[in-house]
Order: structure tokens, then sequence, then C-alpha cells
């Protein structure tokens, strides 16, 4: 089977860390960036570092407006498509190149697969929550990282086209952790002794984007009791920069790094006291690894980590922040997400789709 596989931000060249080799065992696979995320550290840094194969296309389209940005992407893929006729094209997640890919796909009448399909937070007003579903529903197969996911594809019409594999991420987490367990250089950077910190990320349009909102943010990481390690998303750096709020953040002790590779930014949070993020892919990881994480938003699609203690939502609401952090969990960790093999199932899952 020949594949398109479109990938654009950080957490999709991670995804693909894990399904791209095994994939091209018994398929020809095109993978295309879209340039979504066009700093090296967001890209190409994982490229390198987690092996993943070196994308075939560079469409180049960055920045502009969600609609734009979704716009331009589309207008680059279809001409692409054409000429490489793929039997399927393969997307991940809910970025715009996520939406792009498959709306492309599908005008062109090729079949779509979607990997983390059905991942639902019910707030329509987050960019990333229309992507999953208008993905999903121009979709063909859908593939699934828990059964929360398999129930909302259900309530949606979709069961018939959907498939349980588990989830990809956890399969990369598992594989690097020994690497990032044996990695200390980056806890001696940051200036922080092991189980002393609280890692912090934060890049969600909602957050940073109000200068209102930002400086809420900004205010909840200064009263945490801290060190609190924050290596900072390019989007952040320039929000923080424009409202004038970056040397706050640092007078206040918050240890400010660049955005990091994936061993090293698992090897700080192996270690963490506890997480605080808006980042959907940070929640996990830092449940997968048996780490308190406080969610600096009011929903999530990984509702499985909340139900058992493992995280609080807690928007920029610093007493909330601080209330949770003071009450670490002690319940038992299930394992919704699978055991690390979903890549080997997603592969076979396309086989059976092929045939
Ligand atoms: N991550 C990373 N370096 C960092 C921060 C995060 O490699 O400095 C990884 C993290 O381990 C996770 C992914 O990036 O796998 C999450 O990406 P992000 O927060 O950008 O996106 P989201 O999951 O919110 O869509």
């Amino acid at each position: 089977m020949k594949l398109v596989t479109v990938v654009g931000n950080r957490p999709q060249f991670i995804k693909a860390a894990a399904v791209s080799m095994p994939l091209r065992e018994g398929n020809e696979e095109l993978l295309v960036d879209t340039g979504q995320h066009y700093d090296d550290e967001l890209s190409t840094i994982f490229v390198e570092e987690l092996g993943i194969p070196r994308p075939e296309f560079e469409l180049g389209i960055a920045g502009g407006s969600n609609s734009e940005q979704t716009a331009q992407i589309i207008t680059a893929l279809a001409p692409l498509l054409a000429d490489q006729r793929p039997d399927a094209v393969l997307v991940y997640g809910d970025t715009n190149s996520t939406l792009a890919g498959a709306l492309t796909a599908a005008q062109a009448k090729i079949p779509v697969i979607h990997i983390e399909a059905g991942m639902r937070s019910f707030d329509r007003t987050m960019p990333e929550e229309l992507n999953r579903v208008l993905t999903d529903h121009c979709s063909d197969l859908l593939l699934c990282p828990c059964e929360t996911a398999m129930t909302n594809l259900q309530l949606e019409g979709l069961a018939a086209r959907a498939e349980m594999v588990g989830d990809v991420m956890v399969d990369v987490a598992l594989q690097m952790r020994p690497r990032a367990a044996a990695n200390t250089s980056v806890l001696e950077l940051a200036g922080v002794e092991p189980g002393g910190y609280i890692l912090a990320t934060a890049h969600r349009a909602a957050n940073v984007d109000d200068p209102q909102r930002l400086a809420e943010l900004v205010e909840l990481l200064l009263a945490v009791e801290g060190p609190v390690v924050l290596p900072l998303h390019p989007r952040t750096l320039a929000r923080l920069e424009a409202a004038g709020l970056l040397g706050r953040l640092e007078a206040g002790g918050v240890k400010l790094l660049g955005p990091l590779g994936y061993i090293d930014f698992t090897a700080l949070l192996l270690s963490a006291r506890a997480v605080l993020t808006d980042s959907g892919g940070v929640q996990k990881e830092a449940f997968i690894a048996g780490v308190q994480c406080v969610t600096l938003r009011d929903t999530t699609e990984w509702t499985e980590t909340v139900e058992c203690g493992w995280n609080t939502l807690v928007g920029l609401d610093r007493d909330a922040a601080l209330t949770a952090l003071a009450n670490p969990p002690s319940s038992a960790r299930p394992a919704p997400y699978g055991d690390g093999h979903a890549a080997a199932l997603v592969v076979e899952a396309v086989a059976r789709f092929a045939a």
C-alpha cells in the first residue's frame, strides 16, 4: 500500500516516531511536513533524535490564522496528492495539518486513516476540538487510543469505522524511558534535583494569546512553591516578550529553558515532583510516568487521567492549582492507553484496511 502521511507539529513528529518505521516494513510511506511548526526545536530535532524518516516533502507553510494555515496546506497538498496518487492518507491528532490532510484526501476520494481518533474535550471553542470532530467525520479508518474514544465515535454514528489500537505516544514514552532516565545533564542545566521541582509547559492559544490570561498564567507560575522549570514554546516566548512579562518570570525565579528535545524533556518529566501543563500530550505522559499532573485548562480529552485522580483541571485558577499540588494522588493508575504496542496494531489495522 502507498501511503502519504501528513505531519506538521511537535506531537505529530513524536507519534510518527512510533509508526513510520514499522509501517514502512510492508508499505511505501511518503512523509509530508507541512511546516506548521517551523522551528527546528519543534520539528527536525525529533527526526534526528527519535529516528523518524526525513520527510520526503516539506511544504513550508507556517504562520497566519488557523483558517489561513488550513487553507494554505490544502492548496499545497491537493496537487501533491494528485501527483503521488496514494492508496490512503494518514493523519495524526488534532492540528490544522490533520484537518487539512484529511479534507484534501477526502475531496480527492482518497481514503483517510486517522490515528488518535475519537478524542473529545467537548469544548468547541478550542481549534483542536473542531479539527478532531471534522477529521473523524471525513476519515475512513478511525484508530482510537482508548475505549472512551471508541464510545465517543459510537455516539457520533462512526462505530463501524472505529478500531481500538491504543496510544502510539505510549509506545514512544516506554521505548525512550531508559535513555531519558539515564540523562541527568538537563537537570544539571536547569539546576534542579530529582523530585525537587515542578515541570511546567504552556502554549494553548486560550492561555497565551490574550495578555490578561497570560498575566494570570504568569502569576500562577510565580505562586507555585518551586523551583518551576519552564521549557518555553516559541509561541509562548513571543507572547511573553510582547506583553513585557518575561522579566517578571525570570525575576520570580522560574527557570526558563528553550524548547527541549524529547529525551531531555522526558528526563525532566520523569524526575519532576509534579507537572503543570496545558498540553494534551504532556498530561498523558505524566500519567504514564506516575507523575502528578495539574492541567491549566477547564476541560481535557484525556478524561481517564482525571477520573482516577492523577490529573486535576484548574484552568488558570491559582488557588485551585496550589490546592491540587498540595494533595498528590495516592490512587492506583489504570492503563487505558495501551501497553506500548499500539504501532504494531496500527500496522495490522492498515493491512486489513488495504485488503
Ligand atoms: N515535548 C518536547 N519538548 C518540550 C516540550 C514537550 O519534546 O520542550 C514533547 C512532550 O514530551 C510531548 C509533546 O512534546 O510528547 C507535546 O507536545 P505539545 O505540548 O507541543 O502539543 P500538544 O500535546 O499540546 O498537542
